[in-house]
């Protein structure tokens, strides 16, 4: 096994890790970016970006890219594969890749985002990408004309349900109860849409298809209340019904919400282990956003550098308030 040392290691490549590397570069902090299963991270699966500053559009996968030039550029050293196992019990902090390399990282910041949250069935998992889709915005263009459906009932679900109304003919928006998530505007914005009819009380029980081709021919809905099942012929299956993070390589070692969110201290990154800290959709179901998830990457470089100015043997105050 060979082991690298470094003064901070980032795990991920989203908007929140690039920027960490970029702003620990050039504090001459030698950072070294894993880049993970995703490089890119989320908006690499979506089009136009339209509310990154700077940009009036903007492609996410050229954004990311764009991203990872600037980072090579200001010498962040971008390892293309993936964290397996973390020990933070010890230190330095000792991150083992899939290729067997160790790093022993005096600091290290967590970036490593959040993916959607699939319903778990064996014929949904079939069909991923023949006609189910979690991004309307990737996929939506594919049913023109067509009838499809979104699960969910929060933001997400609304906005996927106005979206793919640019396109499908028909659009039902599946929820589990009777009332929905989403915020008021985004209802009032569904009740105005013809396109789009309500499956109240109703949980997906399996997604029908073709072998020959691959396809969505429709979905079984059983009603909530009754148990009542139902056939709904449809084109795709959109599922909007929140996200993971991705923590599972951190699970006993910080503290985290019951949704496996990493909790970190007030107006920092600190997390509940002094010298490591997370940024972006790791750390935040509410905002999500890639300019969001940047300055929280800005931080957490900001924070490492004070952490290390210090030898590492300064607390974050703020961690101990946080997690008592
Ligand atoms: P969310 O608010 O957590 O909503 C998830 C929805 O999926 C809920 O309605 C939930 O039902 C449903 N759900 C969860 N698990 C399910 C399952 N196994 N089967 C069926 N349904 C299931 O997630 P989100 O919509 O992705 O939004 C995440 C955050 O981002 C929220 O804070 C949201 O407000 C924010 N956001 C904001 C905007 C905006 O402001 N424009 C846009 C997008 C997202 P229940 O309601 O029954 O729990």
């Amino acid at each position: 096994m060979t082991d690298i040392q470094t003064k901070l290691l980032v795990l991920g490549a989203g908007p929140a890790g690039y920027t960490a590397a970029i702003y620990a570069a050039r504090a001459a902090l030698e950072p070294v970016l894993i880049e993970g299963l995703q490089p890119g991270g989320q908006l690499t699966i979506t089009t136009d970006v339209e509310n990154w500053p700077g940009d009036t559009s903007v492609l996410g996968p050229d954004l990311m890219v764009r991203m990872a030039d600037q980072a090579r550029h200001v010498g962040v050293e971008l390892i293309a594969d993936i964290a397996t196992a973390v020990d933070l019990s010890r230190r330095p902090f000792a991150v083992t890749l899939d290729s067997g390399t160790r790093y022993l990282a005096d600091t290290l910041v967590i970036a490593t985002g959040a993916q959607a949250r699939w319903l778990g069935l064996p014929s949904e998992t079939r069909f991923r990408g023949f006609g189910v889709s979690a991004c309307a915005t990737c996929d939506g263009f594919f049913f023109r004309g067509r009838t499809v459906a979104v699960v969910g009932g929060g933001n997400t679900a609304v906005e996927e349900a106005l979206f793919l109304t640019n396109f499908a003919a028909k659009v039902y928006l599946i929820h589990r109860r009777d009332t929905l998530r989403a915020d008021r505007t985004n209802q009032s914005r569904l009740a105005a849409n013809p396109k789009i009819e309500m499956i109240w009380n109703a949980e997906v029980i399996m997604v029908a298809g073709t072998d020959m081709p691959l396809g969505v021919t429709g979905v079984d809905v059983a009603d909530t209340t009754t148990g009542a099942t139902r056939h709904l012929a449809l084109d795709g299956l959109f599922v909007a019904i929140g996200h993971v993070p991705a923590t599972a390589l951190f699970a006993n070692a910080l503290k985290m919400d019951d949704e496996g969110y990493i909790l970190t201290a007030p107006d920092s990154t600190a997390t509940s282990m002094p010298g490591v800290f997370a940024a972006g959709d790791v750390r935040d179901k509410i905002f999500r956003q890639a300019v969001t998830a940047a300055g929280m990457g800005c931080m957490a470089a900001l924070e490492a550098e004070r952490f290390l100015a210090h030898d590492g043997l300064a607390e974050p105050v703020n961690a101990l308030h946080a997690h008592g």
